[in-house]
């Protein structure tokens, strides 16, 4: 046996960096174990082999309205590598090379999304004021009929909004695809109006993009594990725990596949659901509480980096309309780094990529190559030097509409047992902020439960 921690939290990412960066602040010690031998889960980066550049395993983008991970992210001492947007302001390509902004006015929020819907020039008149109507429409369905919502898809709430062909694929998809990484048939109308009035119809700094200037992994990981260890805590990779162990009725320790074992007075698992089901023993796992989480389902989602003997555009960032690719980033411009080598550094997203995550590689950059030429001319003539192409199979929590009902709260039946990951109940998506949200619920509710008792243990 190896000394025993107050909290032994299983998972490195996110979820799990935040859950023992809140109990580190309350006064807890404690342990956090990972599997992988880097920190980060599903949002890390690593060097390029040529010593080029940091590659995120995808382009994260937080907004203003990620509240909890912009406060985690200052208290381990992070947020001056952000890059904050002061406005949203989206350029979203057609195919024929049509560009339409999706720019808040400076008017306070919520209206500075009205200029915003207003103005978006892919659509006609009539079809803005209709986005407008619908989303107000949504907004009192939010208040008033947020159980209908929860039974409703994102495609049938559309109808319910009347509204058209256009609108949908010009607006409504493509946000509600990039943050709900699925299709709309198959996404839960609820996630989509908490996602847009939280982002879009709160306060202006909320719609805003943020991104990091950094490496995801040098963003977070090694800041909360240096906040982690100063407080008498200890981070350690390379530990895949393989069980945890009972005894009368609550957790007694975890065991690692390598045989090792420790001990705690409370644990929090911030893994995914299917692999916190794997942990418990079977009693356990038959519990309704933790039973029902086994019908959570993953989306994928699918990146291509690429890198050009130029810069093909002057954008930040841009939403595709009409390809099968969705948002293109100009890693350039984000780190603000300009390679001497290769110029230009593109990042491309396909999220809710069910049908082509199987596809080989080269399939997949051909599809890349060809939408990124179809939107901006300028790449016809560069010449790329170098790809990477990144499957995430399981990269979020599908959103389907009865996620509701699946999703477990941080408590569990188990007094000692706590979980946390972006796919627990905090109304949200499968994103950072969900994850962050559900770490620090995790702490909240393990003081609350053991507060006084685990301190007095550790004195
Ligand atoms: C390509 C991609 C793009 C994304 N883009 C965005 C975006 O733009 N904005 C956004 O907000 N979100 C985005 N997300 C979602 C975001 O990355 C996740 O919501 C978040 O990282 C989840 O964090 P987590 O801590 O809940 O889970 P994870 O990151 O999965 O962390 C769980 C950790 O537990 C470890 N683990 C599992 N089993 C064990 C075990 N037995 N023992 C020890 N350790 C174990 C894993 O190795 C992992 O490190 C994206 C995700 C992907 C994949």
């Amino acid at each position: 046996m190896v000394e025993a921690k107050d909290v032994v939290v299983v998972g490195g990412g996110f979820a799990g960096l935040s859950a023992a960066v809140a109990l580190a602040e309350r006064g807890f010690r404690v342990a956090v174990l990972e599997s992988k031998p880097e920190l980060g889960g599903r949002a890390y980066s690593f060097m390029q082999e040529d010593g080029g550049d940091q590659v995120d395993n995808g382009q994260h983008v937080l907004m203003g309205c990620y509240h909890e991970t912009l406060d985690f992210l200052e208290r381990i001492g992070s947020r001056d590598k952000l890059f904050f947007h002061q406005d949203l302001e989206i350029r979203m390509l057609d195919r024929n090379g049509a560009e339409a902004v999706l720019k808040t006015s400076r008017m306070p929020g919520p209206l500075h999304m009205s200029g915003a819907l207003l103005r978006y020039r892919h659509l006609g008149i009539g079809e803005r004021v209709r986005l407008m109507a619908g989303g107000m429409k949504l907004l009192a369905m939010l208040r008033r009929e947020r159980a209908a919502l929860e039974g409703l898809t994102v495609a049938e709430l559309m109808s319910r909004l009347k509204q058209g062909e256009r609108a949908r694929q010009c607006f409504w998809y493509p946000l509600s695809i990039a943050t709900l990484n699925d299709e709309p048939e198959v996404s839960s109308a609820a996630l989509l109006a908490e996602v847009l009035k939280r982002a879009f119809f709160s306060r202006r700094s909320d719609s805003a993009f943020v991104y990091s200037r950094v490496g995801l992994s040098e963003l977070y990981c090694k800041p909360a594990a240096d906040f982690i260890e100063k407080r008498d805590g200890v981070v350690a990779a390379h530990c895949n725990v393989e069980a945890l162990e009972f005894a009368d009725g609550a957790v007694a320790r975890v065991r690692l596949r390598d045989g090792r074992k420790l001990g705690a007075s409370n644990f929090v698992l911030a893994v995914p659901p299917h692999q916190m089901l794997r942990l418990l023993p079977d009693g356990a796992a038959s519990d309704p509480f933790f039973a029902r989480v086994g019908k959570l389902e993953s989306s994928p989602i699918v990146c291509v980096h690429a890198w050009f003997d130029r810069e093909v555009t002057d954008a930040a960032f841009a939403g595709f309309i009409g390809t099968t690719t969705q948002w293109m980033f100009n890693k350039r411009r984000i780190f603000a780094r300009h390679g001497e080598r290769h110029p230009g550094y593109l990042s491309f997203v396909i999220s809710g990529a069910r049908k082509l995550v199987e596809r080989p590689n080269n399939e997949l950059l051909d599809i890349v190559l060809g939408d990124l030429k179809a939107m901006i001319p300028a790449a016809r003539g560069a010449r790329m030097v170098k790809a990477l192409v990144l499957k995430e199979k399981h990269a979020t929590m599908a959103p389907a509409p009865d996620t509701f009902r699946l999703r477990p709260t941080a408590n569990t039946p188990v007094p000692n047992l706590f979980l946390a990951g972006d796919w627990i109940q905090t109304g949200l998506p499968a994103t950072i902020e969900s994850a962050v949200m559900s770490g620090r619920a995790a702490a909240r509710a393990l003081e609350a439960r053991h507060g006084e008792k685990t301190l007095a243990v550790a004195a």
